[in-house]
């Protein structure tokens, strides 16, 4: 497995790159050579609506009963742009380990490489050991005819970007359930887990958060520097909304029993000047990050909403009498769509067809612009859903529990409950979120329809992966032991353990 890892490092992978695919072309190749009575099915599906069409790797291990179980990865990494002068190395584990040892990246990395338990550099544990662990177990249990599940390994493109490979693979997989009459019992994901501290038990996770990702635009009145009375300045009431929003532990997402999501915080905030003159700015922007354990994207939308609307009125009382701003209306897109006129809607119609290809948030964010300019809205501050939600995912309070025993099992994990990070399990699995169509209407790009949900099977979420640090960081390093020498019997046995719990 560890010959599998340094061998998928060395094809570079990058989001967006032809190496997406290479990797895919070589797991497989290993897949078939290694599996020499041919019990494996390898195949590829091609991502939907992917103007790459990079193509997914599925392989399927037919089972002794109906259950199924998806051991999931990525082939995607991000750049390699922060290796700085190591960047020819970045892919090359074994001779960048060899650098770091004599001191490339300074004292502490040197004393690590040195000790032989680490191995450093790009994908190897974002997650490139994840795939060949899951490819190991795979290939063990067609060797050994295990009875069992049927076992399906998905390697999917693009998952730090937009998921294109897992939304395409998620329904791909309950089509395939449905047809040959099979249960999807779960999916198990070999991805990274978090930091590691001396001693510690590594982590798990039996549920993985979903997103919103929350545009707001405020536009303002444009005023002569010297004469700010007569305006009002977009990035002073931005300003305090995002003071309002992030880093509040009271709009942390919070589950019953008192597990929290990180705060809120900004992902971008800037106006829209592109050169300096005495003119204050006419828009500002901002995208904010809310994380859900618990509460559906609609609710959270409108806790925002609420907050924001606090946030204005707060300033509008503090900035009385020193701007003829006021006041300013905070509405959401679906506000303001729904009182546009026929022709505001089918010029915005033209517009979104002009901006294809671009990505989300830019897209809705010049369709914001757009339908402010058009009806006149401003001053104003809207608020909008800037990309397509990404749902939570959980499994059932008793798969939780056993889990959460596994310690006491002689397993050296803990289950932390949700991953933190955003996953592609997302979208294997059937979510509450899926239903809560309501968020969609504050998404400009679907300029005012909803469409039909993915069809995705119910089914439970692990998330087992190799152990390090440092993902999407130079010292990007993998824990061998564990990963090498734990990992595989432990992701083994959450197999038969999804099986038997779904049985
Ligand atoms: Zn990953």
């Amino acid at each position: 497995m560890e010959a599998l890892t340094i061998r998928l490092c060395r094809i570079a992978s990058v989001t967006g790159g032809a190496g997406e695919a290479a990797v895919v072309a070589a797991l497989a190749e290993h897949i078939r050579r290694t599996d020499q009575r041919s019990r494996l099915d390898v195949r590829t599906v091609v991502s939907d609506h992917d103007r790459l069409h990079r193509p997914n790797l599925i392989c399927h291990l037919a089972g002794t009963n109906r259950q199924v179980v998806v051991l999931l990865g990525h082939v995607d990494t991000v750049g390699t742009a922060d290796y700085g002068a190591l960047r020819p190395l970045a892919t090359d584990p074994l001779a960048l380990t060899e650098r770091i040892a004599k001191g490339a990246m300074g004292g502490a990395m040197a004393e690590l490489a040195q000790g032989g338990e680490w191995l450093f550099g790009r994908g190897v544990l974002d997650m490139k050991s994840g795939l060949a662990v899951a490819a190991g177990v795979l290939l063990r249990r067609a060797r050994d005819q295990v009875s069992g599940p049927h076992l399906l390994f998905a390697a999917c493109a693009d998952e730090e970007a937009t998921s294109l490979g897992a939304r395409t693979v998620g329904p791909w997989i309950s089509r395939f359930c449905s047809e040959r009459g099979l249960q999807l019992a779960g999916v198990i994901k070999t991805d990274f887990t978090a930091s590691i501290t001396e001693g510690q038990p590594r982590r798990i996770y039996s549920a993985s958060v979903g997103k919103v990702l929350l545009g707001v635009s405020v536009f303002g009145v444009v005023s002569h520097a010297g004469e700010p009375e007569a305006g009002l300045d977009p990035n002073r009431l931005l300003a305090g909304i995002t003071t309002a929003l992030t880093y509040r532990p009271h709009l942390a997402d919070r589950t019953a029993d008192g597990e929290t999501a990180p705060v809120v915080v900004t992902l971008s905030q800037s106006d829209d000047k592109r050169r300096y003159d005495v003119q204050t700015p006419i828009a500002a922007h901002a995208l904010y990050n809310l994380l859900q354990v618990r509460s559906a994207p609609s609710e959270r939308l409108q806790t925002m909403l609420a907050e924001i609307r606090q946030a204005v009125a707060a300033q509008e009382a503090e900035m009385r009498g020193l701007s003829r701003g006021w006041p300013v209306s905070v509405c959401t897109w679906s506000e303001l769509w729904q009182a546009a006129s026929g022709a505001v809607r089918r010029s915005l119609e033209r517009q979104a067809a002009r901006l294809a290809g671009q990505q989300p948030h830019q897209l809705n964010r010049r369709l914001v612009e757009r339908l402010v300019a058009l009806t006149g809205t401003a001053p104003a501050v809207v608020v909008y859903v800037a990309a397509p939600p990404i749902p939570r995912v959980t499994s059932s309070a008793a798969l939780s529990h056993r889990l959460n025993g596994l310690a006491a099992q002689g397993q050296p994990v803990v289950n932390a409950g949700h991953f933190p990070f955003i996953s592609d399990l997302s979208f294997m699995v059937d979510s509450p979120d899926q239903q809560d169509r309501k968020v969609l209407a504050d998404l400009p790009q679907l300029l005012g329809k909803t469409p039909d949900p993915p069809v995705l099977a119910p089914g439970e979420v692990i998330l087992a992966g190799p152990c390090g640090d440092g993902a999407h960081r130079a010292d990007e390093r993998l824990e061998r032991r564990y990963t090498f020498s734990v990992l595989p019997s432990l992701v083994d046995s959450l197999v038969d353990r999804l099986a038997a719990e779904g049985s």
